[in-house]
């Protein structure tokens, strides 16, 4: 497979390279773009509770006629569900949505003070029960992320964050690195925003490549998971066209330097 998986620090191969469905609607408009990127070799799908798209992720899944094994579903508990019990039953409603018989990978969509250490138990619980084959987080910082671990014996397996060329948490990524947790990157592309910054429309054409593949193609070479949206087809087709090049050192450190520590999305100190 062109796209190459990363071995999770549980033992479960993720692919590096996959499709997000935020703001995508559920039905036609979620399971032709789920067709199209199956199409083109994407075979990680990246939803959650909150987008309302699952049963439409899982109609998907299905009707592709790719054997469930090689197509990893990641999914998230929202933030109103925190806590043991509601965990449980969110999850519940997860799968059923999914149609599924396990999902791949369940995150904690953010760290809810007072709630993600129980959230967390109920996801370890699920693992164990062999309804999700790994569990991780979303949007911990570095102290979330000592905090859990702290009381509990599991490690994450991912942390999908933030990650992008305004946005590059170095610190974070080592510490990730240092504990074996993934990071996985969401709004690789700012929404929209990367396309606006000139020194990366310099650099792509450079490489013959568009704004887009430049900066999941670095990504990838940080060895960050990334799952760009696009409902459309063409776009889907261009965002995995990034396997045929290398971007050299000195442009990835030109990359690096883009950083401002600025947000698209919520701070997670700081979201409600
Ligand atoms: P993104 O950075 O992937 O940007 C998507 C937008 O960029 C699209 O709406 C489209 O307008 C545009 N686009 C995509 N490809 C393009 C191309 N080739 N050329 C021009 N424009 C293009 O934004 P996102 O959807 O926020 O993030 C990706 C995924 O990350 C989400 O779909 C979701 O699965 C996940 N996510 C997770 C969290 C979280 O809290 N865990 C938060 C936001 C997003």
């Amino acid at each position: 497979d062109i796209k190459g998986t990363v071995k999770l620090n549980n033992g479960i191969q993720m692919p590096y390279f996959g499709l997000g469905v935020f703001k995508t609607k559920d039905g036609k408009q979620v399971i032709d773009a789920i067709h199209h990127a199956i199409e083109n070799g994407y075979r990680l799908i990246d939803t959650a509770a909150l987008y309302g798209n699952e049963r439409g992720v899982g109609d998907a899944v299905r009707a592709s006629g790719a054997p469930r094994k090689d197509i990893f579903v990641t999914t998230k508990v929202w933030n109103n569900e925190q806590g043991y019990e509601p965990t449980l039953r969110a999850f519940d409603h997860s799968i059923k949505r999914l149609g599924l018989d396990y999902v791949d990978l369940f995150l904690i969509h953010w760290p809810v003070k007072g709630k993600y250490k129980e959230t967390w138990k109920a996801l370890e619980r699920l693992l164990n029960e062999g309804y999700i084959r790994s569990i991780g987080v979303s949007n911990f910082l570095q102290h979330h992320l000592e905090d859990l671990m702290n009381s509990s014996s599991s490690v994450p397996a991912v942390n999908q964050i933030e990650f992008h060329p305004r946005l590059v948490q170095q610190s974070l990524l080592d510490f990730c690195a240092q504990k074996k947790i993934q990071v996985e990157a969401w709004s690789p592309l700012m929404q929209g925003g990367v396309f606006k910054i000139e020194a990366l429309q310099q650099l792509a054409s450079k490489y013959g490549k568009t704004v887009a593949q430049l900066v999941l193609r670095w990504n990838l070479q940080k060895g960050v998971i990334t799952i760009p949206k696009s409902i459309n087809q063409l776009r889907i087709k261009e965002n995995a066209n990034i396997f045929d090049y290398t971007i050299t050192p000195e442009d990835m450190a030109a990359i690096d330097h883009l950083d401002k520590h600025q947000r698209v999305g919520a701070d997670p100190d700081n979201f409600s």
